[in-house]
């Protein structure tokens, strides 16, 4: 997540973000706008998680019957658990490292480095305690190389965020004679984690939980941290958050971004995917009809058919118990 700031900095994200936008006053479905993002009655009291109302794995929506109306569960896969690791990674050591700063420090002796690092392999170890009786329930059981690979990756990922973390923290202690770490800390990592979220008329659980919110200045983006390949609804997903989070805030939610990471040979995380976007009309309202369309079939109760192209199935978590 580190990375997030770093960008920003470096590419100007922030203002890139406000001149693409144009017209704040041009988007709609705003979460406050009620009467506009609702569910229709017919479908209130309807609610279900962000990922299984804004994702489309399946074409006919046949994974959120198996899922919901059949009550058989997402199997784990090799891919899933690498994917919850990478996630669990990035919000614990941004976590860590601002509780640390937040500590009273002996500004002489202050090394975020060296912290940063140590509890990264706390964390990686913590982590990866029971990875062979974890992927032992799996399908397609990874081989003991790649779950070597897969440590090794997570090593890579806490180098880069440890570096960038420590590099902005000891430009400020270089570059100020007074210095409050904690605010400074803010100030640059400006993330807020582990924000619960209530939007139930938009047809969202109670306590839904985006990755994280940036907000750097008066400004707030929404944040999702995806792994593997990404997908074009993975943004309506962001937009789902968005509206929820105006529904709460009445703030309004302009932008998001798909924080995606990789691992290539490499000695860092491959973070080229990551997209940062303005969260238009085309994903709320995309959003909207997506929600409507899978409550609908939750409430009348219809088996969708299996797609006929099998091709169609390659990513979907169901496609052994399909
Ligand atoms: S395996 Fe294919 S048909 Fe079955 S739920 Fe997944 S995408 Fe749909």
């Amino acid at each position: 997540m580190a990375y997030v700031a770093f960008r920003d900095i470096r590419e100007n994200l922030y203002g890139k973000l406000k001149r693409q936008l144009k017209d704040p006053e041009g988007i709609v479905a705003r979460g406050w706008n009620i009467d506009e993002v609702k569910t229709p009655s017919e479908l209130s009291g309807l609610r279900l998680p962000v990922n299984l109302l804004a994702y489309k794995y399946c074409p006919t929506n046949r994974d959120l019957y198996l899922n919901k109306v059949k009550g058989i569960r997402q199997p784990p896969t090799w891919p899933s658990y690498q994917g919850r690791l990478v996630h669990g990674l990035m919000l614990d050591i941004l976590k860590s490292v601002r509780n640390y700063a937040s500590r009273p420090h002996n500004i002489a002796k202050i090394d975020l480095l060296k912290y940063a690092q140590k509890r990264g392999r706390t964390l990686i170890e913590n982590a990866t305690i029971n990875i062979d009786q974890e992927t032992a329930k799996f399908k397609l059981r990874p081989s003991q190389a790649k779950k070597k690979e897969f440590v090794n990756n997570l090593h890579r990922l806490v180098r880069m965020e440890s570096e960038i973390v420590s590099a902005f923290v000891d430009y400020t202690i270089a570059t100020n004679e007074d210095i409050n770490l904690e605010s400074e800390f803010s100030r640059i990592f400006a993330f807020q984690q582990e924000i619960c979220l209530n939007a139930g008329p938009l047809g969202l659980t109670p306590s839904i939980k985006p990755d994280f919110i940036y907000k750097p200045g008066d400004m707030v983006i929404m944040g999702e941290i995806k792994t593997g390949e990404l997908k074009e609804f993975h943004k309506i997903g962001v937009a789902a958050y968005a509206m929820a989070y105006e529904y709460e805030e009445e703030v309004p939610v302009n932008f998001g971004i798909i924080l995606n990471v990789a691992f290539r040979n490499r000695n860092v995380p491959i973070y080229k995917g990551t997209e940062a976007f303005v969260i238009s009309d085309e994903y709320r309202k995309a959003f909207l009809n997506l929600r409507d369309q899978k409550l609908n079939m939750l409430k009348d109760g219809i088996e969708p058919e299996r797609v006929p192209d099998k091709g169609q199935c390659k990513d979907c978590p169901y496609i052994d118990c399909c």
